[in-house]
């Protein structure tokens, strides 16, 4: 006997085709635009790849506007140079180097699971997600485990990701030239409200109150005791 389809139906099925009936015809010339004269994104934007942090509706962008990476907390593998499938690392590189963007958004949010599994350990089976969680441990605090830890925790993550994205040659060469700039969010997603770090004032701003979306080039600015500093 058949397995019966779910109750609601095959939802995704039924997505797919209410995209390509309703949204799709009336977006049609500029979907058929970024085919004949290829996609010029301005910004490379890297997030974390919780669902509830969605790129599109925080930054009003349509298609052809964001060339997206998306990884567990927003993490930048260190520049090494080392052989392997480092997804991250190549999609940085055909951003800055091929696409040619202006501005590298780096955008963590409240409530990150990555930040907590950092705190709190991953399952035994998760090998590839330990690894991969290193890449915040510098920025975590040696406190025990709160909301206002893991608030700081993530913020100071993002500027630990900014400052390894310095060592990016082809990212340095840029930000140096004056042709790209760094920005760094920590999304607050039960306020709706982005916080911009903002490497003048040392620390993160609110969107309402802040006096642009991002600031750079971004020497280092988290202390060994923790601290984000502002020189
Ligand atoms: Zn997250």
């Amino acid at each position: 006997m058949n397995p019966s389809p779910p109750a609601g139906g095959d939802e995704l099925l039924t997505r797919l085709r209410d995209f390509h009936a309703d949204y799709f015809p009336r977006h049609q010339q500029r979907f058929q635009d970024l085919v004949a004269n290829g996609q010029h994104p301005r910004t490379l934007f890297i997030g974390c790849s919780d669902s509830r942090l969605v790129p599109y509706l925080l930054t009003g962008a349509g298609p052809g506007e964001l060339f997206i990476v998306r990884n567990v907390g927003a993490l930048i593998p260190p520049y090494d140079g080392s052989r392997g499938w480092h997804g991250t690392m190549a999609a940085i590189e055909f951003a800055v180097l091929s696409l040619k963007v202006e501005r590298i958004i780096v955008c963590g949010h409240s409530h990150c699971g990555a930040v907590r599994a950092a705190y709190e350990g991953v399952p035994e089976e998760a090998r590839a997600l330990r690894v991969w969680l290193e890449l915040v441990q510098e920025a975590l605090l040696p406190v025990r485990p709160s909301p206002e830890a893991q608030w700081r925790t993530e913020q100071r993550s993002v500027v630990l990701q900014l400052q390894r994205l310095m060592d990016y040659p082809m990212v340095r060469r840029a930000v140096e030239a004056g042709t790209l700039s760094l920005h760094g969010w920590h999304y607050v997603i039960e306020d709706g409200e982005v916080h911009v770090f903002d490497a003048a004032a040392g620390g993160f701003v609110a969107a309402s109150q802040a006096s642009s979306s991002g600031t750079g080039p971004y020497p280092p600015y988290v202390e060994h005791d923790g601290q984000i500093i502002a020189d």
